[in-house]
């Protein structure tokens, strides 16, 4: 096992909120280190909708708050979204230093796009569908130019080292053996978790381990029954584990949700029709769906639109779909995590030196259902805010060399392989986006088989097992963890409200 001592804080992912985080605690020694290698990795770079920021005239931070509020259909954290709102400016300043490319007019002024709930055209958005690619583009830019920076690929952090109930350092596993990293200061920023569902938008790597490395050392978790279904994911082939996106950007820009007949499945349920909230949208296709039908994006209305949705294009045409004029089949897929580690305002959690930001954060600010864009918008605001309170002190290392390595499930590759298939399966029917007592109960049921079935083995030391497995088993361990935390939080909230839809109880949704 290597030790590595050499720097004052620890960044957990290199997605939008851990590198806009990262570039905000200069002078200290900061190491980012990402799972990934040879790109960021993480959902960041798939984002295709925008950011969403109330910077433009006829708008305001106001408006911006009541569209956030509505969204969440009433359980949002009213003082993340008043930070949200009214720090947004400053964020895009930040990015606007950073030279983004963000899309302009013929006469250079930004432009601003409408979508699904927002009241305002205010999605500041690059190269058309792009905009994750370009952010992080931009955001890895200023990183390799940072000289406090360091950036350490191909390691998956695994364990977070709590002494004293402080932090004191983390282990990492990187493909050929344990490090640990001896540190008072980390911040957990490894995104979203995905992965624990069957159908998904999130990258094969969005497996929330830092939800579940956080829980495991204490750390309380928030809201982990939200889980946002975006409504039209291409239903086609899988890429890296995901199914690709088709940006509810189209929507705003007039595309139809149709059935096999042709009749929009959107009217007469809400007055806003395909940009009604997602929560909605996402249960009329699930239904239709589940009723025998099939469910399609019609954008051929849209002018030139392969030119503004030139991601949604390529991959539908990987899919031998022309969206010129073939309607496009979608379905809903796990999309966002509204959950996660429980935060205050500046990322702090309940362990000192302990702060976590982004999508793996659950501060409670997107209530019950997340706005569109308003994700890329967190991980700026809350990302800068975080570094912000990072102490800006040297940490005098222990040298506490006694430290135990950690042990691993003992597992084939099959029976590894099954039990993560099994799990997403099982989550995606029980705790999609329309649940029953029954279905979450008999979910919750097999959940703890599969359980039984990966622990049974006990574990061992890596020496025994194929190196090349140990990164997969971590992560399988983490999605049963994270799925056991969705599973009781689920269970546990009799409350039907936004993406935690009960059938049983069908409670009328707060609209606008
Ligand atoms: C297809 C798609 C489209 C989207 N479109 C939009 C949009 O238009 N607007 C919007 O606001 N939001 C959008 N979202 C949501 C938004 O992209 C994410 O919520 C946001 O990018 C999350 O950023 P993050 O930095 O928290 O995590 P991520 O971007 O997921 O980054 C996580 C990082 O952590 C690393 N990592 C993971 N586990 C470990 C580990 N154990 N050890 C070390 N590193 C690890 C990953 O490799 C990655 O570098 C979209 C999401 C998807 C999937």
């Amino acid at each position: 096992m290597k030790y590595i001592r050499d720097y004052q804080v620890i960044v957990v992912g290199a997605g939008a909120a851990g590198l806009t985080a990262a570039l905000h605690l200069a002078p200290l020694r900061t190491l980012v280190i990402n799972k990934v290698k040879n790109e960021t990795g993480g959902s960041s770079p798939y984002a295709q909708g925008g950011i969403a920021a109330a910077v433009v005239e006829g708008d305001s931070p106001e408006l911006h708050y009541q569209d956030t509020l509505i969204a969440g259909d009433g359980l949002c954290n009213r003082e993340m979204v008043t930070i949200l709102t009214e720090e947004a400016g400053h964020a895009i300043n930040f990015l606007l230093d950073k030279k983004m490319p963000f899309d302009r007019d013929d006469k250079g002024s930004i432009l601003y796009n409408r979508e699904g709930s927002h009241s305002r055209a205010r999605i500041l958005r690059s190269q058309g569908d792009s905009t994750g690619a370009a952010l992080m583009d931009t955001l890895k830019k200023g990183a390799d130019e940072a000289e406090h920076i360091t950036c350490l690929e191909g390691c998956m952090v695994w364990e977070l080292h709590v002494r004293d109930k402080r932090t004191a350092g983390l282990f990492a596993w990187d493909d050929k053996d344990w490090i640990y990293f001896e540190c008072d200061k980390i911040i957990l920023a490894a995104g979203g978790a995905g992965q624990v569902f069957s159908n998904t938008t999130n990258p094969s790597e969005s497996t929330g381990d830092t939800i579940a490395l956080a829980g495991r050392a204490g750390v309380s978790l928030n809201m982990m029954e939200m889980i946002q279904f975006h409504p039209t994911a291409l239903d086609g082939d899988k890429i890296n584990g995901r199914i690709p996106l088709v940006t509810e950007a189209m929507r705003g820009a007039g595309a139809l949700l149709i059935d096999e007949t042709g009749r929009r499945i959107m009217e007469g349920v809400h007055h806003l029709r395909e940009l009604a909230p997602r929560d909605l949208v996402a249960r009329v296709i699930w239904n239709t769906i589940n009723c025998g039908g099939r469910v399609f994006l019609d954008g051929s209305n849209i002018p030139d639109v392969e030119k503004h949705f030139p991601t949604v294009s390529a991959s539908c045409r990987e899919n031998g779909i022309d969206i010129r004029k073939d309607p496009i089949p979608v379905t809903p897929a796990a999309h966002y995590l509204m959950g996660g580690v429980l935060t205050d305002a500046k990322g702090r959690t309940n362990i000192e030196g302990l702060w976590c930001v982004g999508e793996t954060a659950g501060t409670g600010l997107h209530g019950a259902n997340r706005l569109a864009s308003n994700s890329l918008l967190e991980c700026l605001v809350f990302g800068i805010r975080t570094a912000g309170d990072v102490p800006k002190t040297s940490f005098k290392p222990i040298g506490d060399d006694k430290t135990v390595q950690p042990m691993v499930l003992s597992l084939s590759n099959s029976v590894m392989k099954s039990i993560r298939w099994e799990l997403q399966e099982l989550m995606f029917t029980g705790f999609g986006p329309i649940r029953t007592r029954a279905g979450m109960e008999d979910a919750e049921l097999k959940l703890k088989f599969l359980e039984e079935k990966a622990y049974s083995s006990g574990r061992v030391s890596v020496s025994v097992l194929n190196r090349t497995n140990v990164r997969k088993i971590l992560e399988l361990e983490n999605l049963l963890y994270v799925a056991r935390e969705i599973a009781r939080a689920a269970l546990n909230n009799p409350m039907s409200r936004g993406a935690h839809f009960l059938i049983e109880e069908p409670k009328k949704r707060i609209t606008a």
